[in-house]
């Protein structure tokens, strides 16, 4: 058997928002992780992301919200507007602190917060491999060198490898495509500081000022209305593909349309949306002996809600008050035996998956409804989903009000 090159306590497979706030909210508590992240510099796809009062309560915990708030206005309101029908209703979930910000502000900060060489750029993981004996698991990365981790946590997406080696099952699509960008104003927009969405049979377009100079919008409709390639990956193919659909829409403001077509081309992205399906985030495995998983490995949600990132901020600092407070792990092997330390290292994930299960369940299950209401075809079917809806998920604000508590 090939040598393992290091050693570590806690290893991180990912470096997005997820694997970056997790290593913070260890490092808080005084735990020290590596992040091994396959891409050679920090990633921050998306353009703009909003976060919502409970993700700002995680962001307070990790000591990086007052910062942010400094680079993402607060929203006043969020509006829903119908084009050609001459309504508009409130967007119950946009109460409270709700901002959005440049998504390469939340990753930086999340990175300078932590210590020099937590994260270790280019490392991919090409397998996972969990000993029930020794209860240690090794990581092969794609250069071909080896890893030996204590504690495991997979933050790696929602292609996750680490979530594989749990047994969950390869993320579903919703039948929903996504684009999105920023769009900057050097003389300062003159769009109102708050969240709207235009709808128009299937197709949303959301507008999201992050601060007087900067906004950030997305527009998104169902994977059969796809005309072109089903991955364009050139910006300029995305922004050809968006135009083409937002021109279709006739009632659009020419103010929003403007966004669009002065948005930055780097600034681009598309993703076809995925979902966890409730049902796996109820049952499904989300601990194997010192392995787990956090954020889209454990659970991908369509972005309807904008909840993905925020409840991966949860993740976070309840992750890792429950491994501070596993008292094996702050005092190393001193004075404990090799098997006291993994149970209590395992007892601490236990507890960490029992406390965010529930959670997220609902999350999926509010973002599963959306999703495949706008992915389906017949009337009958969009009435069953928004029945549904308005039957278990009748405050759309309650998952703000959700504080993960203190590290
Ligand atoms: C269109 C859209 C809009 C959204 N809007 C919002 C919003 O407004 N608010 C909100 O809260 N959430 C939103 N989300 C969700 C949010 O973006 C995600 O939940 C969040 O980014 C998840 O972060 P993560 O770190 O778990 O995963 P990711 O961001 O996917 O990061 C995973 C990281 O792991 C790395 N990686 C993967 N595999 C390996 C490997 N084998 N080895 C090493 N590294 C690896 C990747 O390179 C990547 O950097 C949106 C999502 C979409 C698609």
């Amino acid at each position: 058997m090939e040598s393992t090159d290091s050693k570590h306590e806690i290893v991180i497979v990912g470096g997005g928002i997820c694997g970056l706030a997790t290593a913070l909210a260890l490092h808080r508590k005084g735990l020290k992780s590596i992040v091994l992240e396959r891409s050679k510099i920090l990633r921050s796809e998306g353009g703009g992301i909003g976060v919502l009062p409970n993700g700002w309560r995680a962001l307070d915990q990790l000591g990086i919200g007052s910062h942010l708030r400094t680079v993402a206005l607060p929203l006043q309101r969020g509006r829903d507007i119908f084009l050609g029908e001459d309504k508009e209703q409130k967007i119950e979930y946009v109460s409270g602190d709700v901002r959005c910000m440049a998504r390469n502000d939340l990753i930086r900060s999340l990175a300078d917060a932590l210590p020099a060489g937590t994260i270790r750029f280019g490392c991919e993981v090409s397998s996972v491999d969990y000993d029930s004996v020794t209860k240690f698991t090794r990581l092969l990365l794609s250069n071909g060198s080896y890893i030996e981790a204590e504690i495991l946590i997979g933050c790696d997406g929602g292609r996750s490898i680490v979530a594989e080696l749990l047994g969950l099952k390869p993320a579903k699509e919703f039948g929903v495509v996504a684009t999105r960008g920023l769009t900057t104003y050097p003389n300062a927009h003159s769009l109102p500081i708050e969240f709207h969405r235009h709808f128009k049979g299937d197709v949303r377009v959301g507008i999201l000022p992050i601060s007087h100079d900067l906004v950030h919008w997305f527009v998104t409709f169902p994977t059969r209305q796809l005309t072109g390639e089903k991955f364009p990956r050139d910006e300029n193919a995305i922004k050809q593909m968006v135009i083409e659909n937002i021109e279709k829409l006739q009632d659009l403001p020419a103010k929003v349309k403007e966004v669009i077509h002065l948005s930055e081309p780097e600034s681009l992205s598309f993703s076809h949306l995925k979902y966890r399906p409730p049902g796996e985030l109820l049952l499904g495995r989300l601990r194997k002996g010192t392995v787990t998983v956090a954020g889209d490995a454990m659970h991908v949600m369509g972005p309807f809600l904008g909840q993905g990132g925020c409840s991966s901020l949860e993740d976070a600092v309840v992750l890792a008050r429950c491994l501070g407070s596993a008292a094996a792990v702050k005092n190393n092997v001193d004075g404990i035996e090799k098997e006291e330390r993994s149970a209590r290292i395992e007892e601490a994930l236990e507890k960490y998956v029992k406390e965010r299960r529930m959670r997220v369940a609902q999350l999926s299950m509010h973002t599963y409804l959306i999703g495949a209401s706008m992915a389906a075809t017949s009337k009958l079917a969009k009435m069953a989903f928004g029945g549904a809806m308005a039957l278990f998920f009748r405050n759309g604000a309650a998952q703000n009000e959700y504080d993960c508590g203190q590290l």
